[in-house]
């Protein structure tokens, strides 16, 4: 049905528990053995990593992505696992928890060779660099509270500033690629390079950093560049923002819109007109509030949504002749998908 599972780092051969027992050993104390990653996805749903292990600074991202690859053992960057869907029988390999939240601000001035496509004047601007694990909604209140403006939409987005660079995050018609200046990467070849934004070949819900085949590379850290206006104004955006979500998406757990929009409509409007609204498998449930959400009402599995999914899109297809994208991410042991 043409659903792809996420591309991760990933060789099969009979000796794979033997490299993962050496990883584990190179890991010591930081890795664990059997974490269910329902725990750390915002589904609520996900199998046993074999390993999991939490990195703390950019430097110790490096560090364990280095050691997996010299170990040949797959691996899989979890930021707030809020785009993921994790089968039940979990992930074969390293998770790597981003938990680098290191950041600095710098309040720029004319002589700074910024500059914000909309011509703001390089004194109205500031640059805030981060390690990738940064929170988000966190980062947008911070700077919601200096007065700077640009990342107010994503108060409500659980993910952390990677994932929201690699899926160039975006909501009420502000995205990731307005405000990224430039990202630091850790490449395949294990070198560190600095890559502005308009190498990253942003799009819709994209960037060439989900393109990417087998080994990803991967956001050590990310500079913004944003533009000073009052706080207060920006605070009540901010809120407004907020309430709009509270009023329009459902409380359970769930990963946002399961499926991308398509060319000038929307994924929840289709599944709404095609009656699919409240279709329930097991504990998976497309929602009532919101048709493009599918929510865990208690004890959903992976193979419940993945049904679900499997069902919406036939229906949408059938009716309108319109082929749904996932916006979600497979990842994990799927077996054969059909
Ligand atoms: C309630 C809710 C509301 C949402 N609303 C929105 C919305 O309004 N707009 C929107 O765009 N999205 C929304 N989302 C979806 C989700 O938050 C975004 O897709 C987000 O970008 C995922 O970030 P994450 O850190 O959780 O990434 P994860 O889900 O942990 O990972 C997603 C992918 O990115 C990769 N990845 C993560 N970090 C890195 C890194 N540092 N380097 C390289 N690869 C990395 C992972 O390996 C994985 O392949 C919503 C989700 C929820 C649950």
């Amino acid at each position: 049905m043409g659903l792809q599972l996420a591309k991760t780092f990933y060789r099969t051969s009979e000796t794979l528990d033997h490299r993962v027992t050496s990883l584990r050993a190179a890991l010591g104390e930081r890795a664990a053995s059997g974490e269910p990653l329902a725990h750390h996805t915002s589904f609520r749903i996900g199998g046993p990593a074999d390993l999991f292990a939490a990195a703390h600074s950019a430097a110790e991202l490096v560090e364990m992505v280095s050691l997996a690859r010299q170990h040949h053992v797959p691996y899989l960057i979890l930021g707030r696992g809020s785009n993921l869907l994790v089968a039940d029988a979990g992930f074969r390999g390293l998770v790597i928890q981003n938990a680098s939240r290191e950041m600095r601000t710098q309040f720029l001035s004319a002589a700074d060779g910024a500059a914000l496509q909309n011509g703001t004047s390089n004194s109205m601007l500031c640059r805030v660099e981060a390690e990738s694990g940064v929170f988000l909604p966190g980062l947008a209140q911070y700077t919601v509270q200096l007065g700077l403006a640009g990342l107010e939409w994503a108060a409500g987005i659980p993910a952390t500033l990677g994932g929201a660079v690699v899926n160039n995050a975006g909501a009420f018609g502000g995205a990731m690629s307005d405000i990224v200046e430039t990202v630091t990467l850790l490449r395949a070849d294990g070198s560190i390079i600095a890559c502005p934004a308009a190498d990253l070949r942003f799009g819709y819900r994209t960037s060439r950093l989900k393109e990417a085949a087998a080994d990803r590379e991967i956001v050590l850290k990310a500079a913004l560049l944003l533009h000073r206006e009052a706080a207060s104004a920006l605070a009540a955006r901010m809120e407004g923002y907020l309430a709009q979500r509270r009023e329009r998406q459902p409380r359970e757990p769930s990963a946002g819109s399961v499926f991308k929009n398509p060319p000038g409509d929307y994924a929840g409007r289709l599944i709404e007109q095609a009656g699919l609204k409240g279709l329930r498998i097991g504990d998976a449930q497309v929602s009532p509030k919101h048709a493009n959400f599918i929510v865990n009402l208690d004890h959903a599995q992976a193979s419940d949504v993945y049904a679900l999914i499997v069902a919406i899109r036939a229906e949408v297809e059938r009716r309108f002749g319109v082929a749904l994208e996932l916006e979600i991410e497979l990842v994990g042991e799927w077996g054969t998908l059909t």
